[in-house]
């Protein structure tokens, strides 16, 4: 294919959508939307006289619910919108979510971004593997990178030197609440699209990552 315009990277929690969005923005020069993290900036920023809607959606966020589609709909296209309207493509992680979400979003993409130049990129990685990597994950409070291979116990971020926490969203209880909905209601909502012929590529997402970015970007190559 030609370079791709709008890559949509999906996964349970833990299987590395993010490390390797970052990646593939960078190979094709794609602008790299992570979904929970512009959620997570949005959420952060809502205090006691924000509206009611964005106090509720900071609650079901917390416990590691999908928020409501509409909500989530309405700030991605609108942000997606100004990134076609630059003329850049995108790659998308966290995004979309449930059935409701998928429904508006892939449409919109295939007008905004041609259907042709979307991809689907489909992730695997055990239960065990997943709990493991989210329990374990650490992200720097000042770059925000999530490093892996460091030595035992250090909490110093080799790119910046910042500090690096554990995040809430990263606890056991919560990483199984959300290998649950992404069970549920994020993984079916693939099917259809496959069935009507857009391009999909399939990875596992055990071995380690620059094995997973060469096979990525074989497969995307050919799809
Ligand atoms: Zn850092």
């Amino acid at each position: 294919m030609n370079a791709p315009r709008a890559i949509i990277v999906f996964g349970p929690p833990g299987s590395g959508k993010t490390t390797l969005a970052k990646y593939l923005a960078d190979q094709f020069n794609l602008v790299h939307y992570d979904t929970g993290s512009r959620l997570e900036k949005r959420i952060s920023e809502a205090g006691p006289l924000s509206s009611a809607e964005l106090k509720k959606e900071k609650k079901l966020f917390l416990h590691g619910d999908i928020l409501p589609a509409r909500a989530v709909l309405k700030m991605v296209m609108n942000d997606l919108r100004r990134i076609s309207r630059y003329g850049d493509g995108v790659v998308l992680s966290g995004s979309p979510r449930s059935e409701e979400e998928a429904g508006k979003l892939v449409p919109f993409l295939e007008k905004e971004f041609g259907r042709d130049r979307i991809v689907f990129i489909g992730l695997k990685v055990s239960p065990k593997v997943s709990i493991e990597r989210n329990s374990k994950r650490l992200i720097c409070s000042v770059c925000g990178a999530s490093p892996i291979g460091l030595p035992k116990n250090s909490r110093i971020c080799p790119i910046c030197l910042g500090r690096l926490d554990k995040r809430g969203l990263d606890k056991p209880e919560t990483i199984k609440i959300r290998l649950q909905e992404y069970k549920e209601k994020t993984k079916p909502i693939f099917h259809a699209y496959r069935e009507e012929g857009l391009k999909f590529v399939d990875l596992d997402t055990t071995p380690p990552p620059y094995k997973i970015f060469q096979s990525a970007l074989q497969k995307i190559r050919k799809a």
